[in-house]
């Protein structure tokens, strides 16, 4: 149904070449991942969405980044000093990873879980992050200028135009009704044209797009977009979305990405491939995905 798009095939996630390590190695050299999320509850409306933030910092770290770094967004409840499942993970406020400079060479991960606050730190990532992934309430908070795309000629200061203009990377998970509200359009729209809506959006914002779900497509500005073909309904519960987005930092964090859709690729194809090896009497969960 699509001659025009390459088919991305499942593979075990260390058949990648970039995460065999050499004897050398050290966590510096194997990647920063920073996740920007995960707000914390606060007094007034006690809702708390931290563990999406979690998953995918778990994921980024069990698929080999070198250091993960978890950004919560701050309500009025307490940081946890740790995570209990994932204890190397190093988490603070979303204030304090911006108050300091992002590790040279992180990608930043955000969104995930990251509420109606992530509108307050989107504009400081698209300034300062060289290669971002963007996802769930990043996507929601992105403004109408990212909905238009890029004005040519640029206006001062567009976020957009200037990531552009500077080579930096930025890559977009939506599921179909995060891609329907950046197009403007409904799921149904979406989903009749999942090739021409991941296209659309790529050239509008001169981004990477992953339309998720069943057939994930990642379309670059350029070039043949890119059909996962692993992965089924056993995928469909609430995290393994968050558990991608950790898999595609790492996957970048590694640093050998010159063709970034074809990296990414590498990455949906291993997160499908998690169900299709799954053996359990009951579905998987977003926490068995990462075991
Ligand atoms: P999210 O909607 O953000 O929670 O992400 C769900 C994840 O599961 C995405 O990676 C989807 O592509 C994947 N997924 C959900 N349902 C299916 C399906 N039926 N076939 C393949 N992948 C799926
Ligand atoms: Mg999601």
């Amino acid at each position: 149904h699509a001659p025009d798009a390459w088919l991305a095939t499942p593979s075990r996630w260390p058949d990648v070449p970039a995460l065999r390590r050499a004897h050398a190695s050290h966590k510096g050299s194997r990647g920063d991942v920073v996740v920007v999320g995960g707000q914390l509850p606060s007094a007034s409306d006690g809702v708390g969405m931290a563990g999406a933030a979690v998953l995918a910092a778990r994921a980024a770290l069990r698929a080999g980044a070198g250091r993960v770094y978890v950004g919560l967004l701050n309500g009025e409840a307490t940081l946890p000093p740790w995570d209990g499942g994932q204890p190397a993970l190093m988490l603070r406020t979303a204030q304090a990873v911006l108050a300091s400079a992002l590790p040279e060479q992180a990608v930043v991960v955000a969104g995930c879980g990251g509420g109606a606050s992530m509108a307050e730190v989107l504009p400081a990532l698209l300034a300062r992050a060289p290669r971002l992934v963007l996802d769930a309430d990043a996507l929601n908070a992105l403004g109408p200028a990212a909905r238009e795309g890029a004005r040519s000629p640029a206006a001062p200061g567009d976020p957009w135009a200037l990531r552009r203009a500077a080579g930096w990377r930025t890559v977009l998970t939506p599921h179909p009704l995060e891609a329907a509200r950046l197009l403007g359009t409904d799921v149904a729209g979406v989903q009749a044209d999942r090739l021409g809506a991941a296209r659309a959006l790529a050239h509008r914002l001169g981004a990477t797009i992953v339309l998720k779900g069943s057939g994930t497509v990642i379309a670059a500005p350029d070039g043949a977009p890119i059909v996962n073909a692993s992965g089924d309904g056993l995928l469909a519960s609430a995290g393994t979305g968050d558990v991608l987005a950790g898999l595609i930092g790492a996957r970048l964090a590694h640093g050998d990405a010159n063709d970034l859709p074809a990296a990414i690729a590498e990455a949906v194809a291993a997160h499908g491939g998690l169900t299709q090896r799954w053996t359990g009497a009951w579905p998987p969960t977003a926490t068995d995905l990462l075991d």
